[in-house]
């Protein structure tokens, strides 16, 4: 294959757009354990789960058996307006990396949300509006996730209940704004608001707050709401059913140009686009038809699947949600201060931790100031100015291709390019400044964290 004997951008047709999500779940013959209740620690049923999601995605949540699930019209004429999203074939980064490796990302930026986030965003806040209610409540940390749920919302006249962390309301305006424009209201967690809000900031009353906690609010806040439901932009089985969209559309476009990779990497915060990404593609691996590579990328400061346990833990601060058995470094684990590129969460999708357990995945962790590293690396030369989390990506990616390039190998490497950077200028802002710092938790520090996971064992 030499340079251009793909197009430059591969952009499937309209008519290209998957109409099924692929549910990998299907083909796992070890399937991710089940959400379990905290207080009785059985596995959560359709009733149990009633009064904080939407029926419909409940449905989807606890489907492990149906590999296909048609996307319905409303939501298919919605994604039209922004998918399919571009394959592009990084020409100019092999250039520069002068590797005999064939790099291709595909690229989730081009919406207003500025992320992948928005695929499943407008699939949740459909259901919703199907079933009849009113809004809808969540969390948001850097803020892509409330953005596009927000966008989603006012789409379907849907009301959006937006608990922002703290930190990131104060420090990133803008990005509060965008939701505002889209209608949803944002309130810094922890606020005063609700009572584990209340009980968060009377025990840590200088607390600049986390996403744990922030979940914990929009979960009480949409439990105590008529007709409002919450949503959650990560982890749950169900944002990697709509996420799959990624990998089939990519699929798809291997397939139009007879593109096989080896390798396939993701950034991975709770898991989302990575699973959606891999999931056709591990789907051939599970079923004996094809084998590949995958590798999870994941920050040195918030190291789920590389250090963390696989055990069951509860997804939230406040431990007021399901807990869920995945990758954890506890629930009441905090990245260290100077952590600057997203992926904070302490938890991992039990889909992706399953397959990581059995050995069908890899995961690496890397440092912040080497992430920014190739970041400005690949925005130099692709143009794309990346978000930070996909920077993660960009980093294997191109390790990847050095490796390459020493061993002589023509690899094909396809990673994920989730989004873009605009909002995240402060944590480029210190890299630019070399005031960026690296800190990798000691053992210690993830002791801590690992004394709060309870033991449950089913
Ligand atoms: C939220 C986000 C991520 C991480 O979330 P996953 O669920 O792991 O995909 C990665 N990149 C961008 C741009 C994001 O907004």
């Amino acid at each position: 294959m030499s340079k251009f004997d793909v197009p430059y951008k591969i952009y499937l047709d309209e008519a290209d757009i998957p109409s099924s999500w692929y549910n990998v779940r299907a083909d796992m013959k070890n399937k991710p354990a089940p959400l379990i209740h905290p207080a009785t620690l059985k596995p959560l049923k359709f009733e149990d789960m009633q009064p904080i999601f939407c029926d419909e995605l409940i449905r989807q949540e606890l489907d492990n058996d149906t590999a296909y699930i048609p996307i319905p019209e409303e939501i298919l004429n919605f994604y039209k307006m922004y998918r399919p999203s571009p394959l592009v074939h990084a020409v100019f980064l092999e250039r520069l990396l002068d590797t005999p490796a064939h790099i291709f990302y595909k690229f989730e930026g081009n919406n207003t949300s500025g992320s992948h986030k928005l695929n499943s965003a407008i699939a949740q806040a459909y259901y919703a509006k199907k079933q009849g209610l009113k809004g809808v409540t969540t969390e948001t940390g850097a803020g892509q996730w409330g953005t596009a749920l927000s966008m989603a919302c006012a789409f379907f006249k849907l009301e959006c209940k937006v608990f922002m962390v703290k930190v990131s309301y104060e420090q990133k305006p803008f990005r509060r704004e965008v939701m505002r424009t889209y209608g949803a209201s944002v309130t810094p967690s922890p606020s005063m608001t609700t009572e584990i809000g209340r009980k968060i900031n009377a025990e840590h009353p200088n607390t600049t707050g986390s996403l744990g906690c922030a979940i914990s609010e929009a979960v009480e806040e949409a439990v105590k709401s008529e007709g409002y439901r919450y949503e959650l932009g990560s982890v749950l089985n169900q944002v990697l059913l709509h996420q799959s969209i990624i990998g089939l559309e990519t699929k798809a476009a291997c397939d139009k140009y007879g593109i096989k990779p080896d390798v396939i990497i993701g950034c991975a915060g709770g898991g989302s686009n990575l699973g959606g990404l891999i999931s056709p593609f591990m789907g051939e691996k599970l079923r004996g038809e094809a084998d590949y590579q995958f590798i999870a990328v994941e920050p040195a400061s918030c190291p789920s699947f590389t250090r963390g346990k696989f055990a069951y833990d509860f997804c939230d601060t406040g431990k007021v949600c399901p807990m869920a058995k995945m990758y954890t470094l506890g629930h009441d684990f905090i990245p260290s201060s100077n952590h600057a590129g997203g992926l904070r969460y302490h938890g991992m999708s039990s889909i992706l931790s399953q397959l990581y357990h059995d050995g069908l995945m890899e995961a690496r962790a890397v440092e912040q100031t080497s992430v920014f590293e190739a970041a400005e690396q690949f925005a130099r030369v692709e143009g794309i100015l990346p978000a930070p989390e996909s920077s993660h990506a960009i980093r294997v990616a191109i390790d990847e291709a050095l490796k390459c390039k020493e061993t002589g190998e023509e690899k094909t490497i396809i990673f994920g390019l989730t989004g873009t950077g605009y909002f995240d200028m402060t944590a480029y802002e210190k890299y630019n400044d070399g005031t960026m710092t690296d800190y990798i938790p000691s053992d210690d520090d993830l002791a801590k964290g690992f004394a709060c996971i309870p033991d449950v064992k089913l």
